[in-house]
């Protein structure tokens, strides 16, 4: 596993309360007006904002597609559960670009 992957898993696992009773992991950090978690993140080019659901999968899961939705099977908008998280990624139909 990429090291960089390893570390994001684990500043999501540090940034989320476990709730015994969903098995949800509540994201206990930034929250967006829509009620998202949020994570900032940083790379070549800066400092950006994310929904921590969309990072938790791409740490947890794997690649997504820039402009893949990815969604709460629990309904819980806080959740970062990787289990609970599921890609809602058009079908193929158009090639990825990298
Ligand atoms: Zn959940």
């Amino acid at each position: 596993m990429h090291p960089r992957q390893k570390k994001l898993q684990d500043r999501i696992k540090a940034s989320s309360i476990r709730d015994p009773e969903t098995g949800c992991w509540l994201w206990n950090r930034q929250v967006s007006h829509s009620g998202y978690g949020k994570i900032t993140l940083a790379d070549e080019t800066g400092t950006f904002t994310e929904s921590a659901h969309r990072i938790s999968y791409v740490a947890f899961v794997g690649r997504l597609r820039r402009d893949g939705v990815v969604r709460q099977t629990c309904g819980n908008r806080l959740c970062v559960n990787p289990d609970h998280l599921v890609s809602m990624d058009p079908p193929p139909g158009e090639p990825e670009k990298t």
